[in-house]
């Protein structure tokens, strides 16, 4: 008798991933306010160079990634040698995960953390770990105090999804300092261009041999849709993950837009700025209509209703009104909706009918 077909043990444990939705059925002009994408759009240079690369086509694209990796090192000041390019900066989490967790290994992320974590974690057969937070914030000591001998990752993003809280350098490098040696921490950056003058822990990860960090294209380069993520840390590590990164992982057109994209750094500060007015300004709308939210430092704020039930109302209401927001029990807050930083009138439509909502109760 032949054994029956079968996955890796625990692969059917991993919960399919739930993007956030962009219909309301009967509804055509709704607004998509649940995947933290950049309501512009990305940069007119981006979109030139994606119309470019239809000339390139039928061209193999660089294996080494090696323009893409020099335009990201001089905008940046990093060494391009320790930069590896992926499929959104998914793809880097999973290579961190494949190449250092597998059974009987655990990986460390925080409670309310990024649920691909999880998923790379299980996918490479390691144990995942979630530690609490406090107050919806990152908490280094509970961190330190849930690392063992079997730990090999720490994942943290700062600015945190769906919170949208972060912590400071300092705390940081105290993490980093306290891991056990056998630990890599890794700093996700997807949303460190909305902070002014934060690094995403580059420094640090220059520094140190034991800190990675990821950042993306999908966030405030508004480039969700054509999957670019990159990752920098020691050259140690950077050549371990280049042995199972695919040799084509990126399309010409993902590479070419990509580098434009990061040369266009007045597009980046000018989102920055419209996401920061915009952010202050929804954030006190809804707090005068009796609806807290913590101190986003992202593209999005995390709204806090009584309830479950009232945030699920909430959720129906705006639906009605063809304005689409995140539910995250998934995240283990279901009384919250994740509700991103889109253009003005969006950001108005928004408040409004959260304030119908709450007024007509
Ligand atoms: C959106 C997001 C990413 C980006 O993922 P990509 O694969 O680069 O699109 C990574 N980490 C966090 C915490 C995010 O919210």
């Amino acid at each position: 008798m032949t054994d029956p077909i079968r996955p890796q043990k625990g692969i059917m444990d991993i919960a399919l991933y739930q993007g956030g939705s962009s219909h309301v059925a009967g509804i055509s002009d709704a607004v998509k306010l649940s995947s933290n994408e950049n309501p512009f759009g990305p940069s007119p240079k981006a979109k030139e160079a994606f119309q470019r690369a239809v000339h390139k086509l039928h061209r193999y694209p660089s294996t080494d990634h090696a323009a893409l990796r020099q335009a990201i090192g001089e905008v940046h000041g990093l060494d391009p040698a320790r930069i590896i390019c992926g499929v959104g900066s998914d793809e880097i989490i999973h290579f961190l995960c494949q190449a250092y967790a597998g059974p009987k290994d655990e990986v460390v992320f925080t409670e309310h953390g990024f649920l691909m974590y999880r998923i790379s974690a299980m996918a490479a057969g390691a144990r995942p770990v979630a530690v609490r937070e406090r107050d919806r914030t990152t908490d280094v000591d509970a961190i330190l105090a849930a690392c063992t001998r079997n730990t090999r990752l720490v994942f943290i993003a700062n600015p945190n999804n769906p919170t949208g809280t972060m912590i400071g350098l300092p705390e940081i490098e105290r993490l980093a300092a306290g891991l056990p040696q056998h630990a890599i921490l890794v700093l996700d950056g997807a949303y460190a261009e909305y902070v002014e003058g934060y690094d995403g822990g580059a420094a640090l990860a220059t520094e140190r041999p034991n800190v990675v960090i990821t950042r993306t294209f999908s966030k405030i380069y508004g480039l969700g849709g054509l999957r670019i993520g990159w990752g920098y840390g020691p050259q140690a590590i950077i050549d371990v993950l280049n042995r199972i990164r695919g040799p084509f992982n990126l399309s010409n057109a993902q590479l070419d837009v990509a580098e434009a994209a990061v040369r266009d750094q007045d597009y980046v500060a000018r989102c920055r700025e419209d996401n920061s007015r915009m952010r202050a300004w929804l954030a006190e709308a809804l707090a005068e209509k009796g609806v807290p939210s913590d101190t986003s430092t992202a593209n999005f704020i995390l709204a806090r209703f009584a309830d479950e039930d009232e945030a699920a109302a909430c959720d129906q209401f705006l639906q009605g009104q063809g304005l689409i927001v995140r539910r995250v029990s998934s995240y283990g807050l279901p009384h919250c909706l994740r509700i991103t930083i889109g253009d003005e009138a969006s950001c108005r439509r928004v408040a409004h009918a959260i304030g119908q909502f709450k007024g007509r109760k």
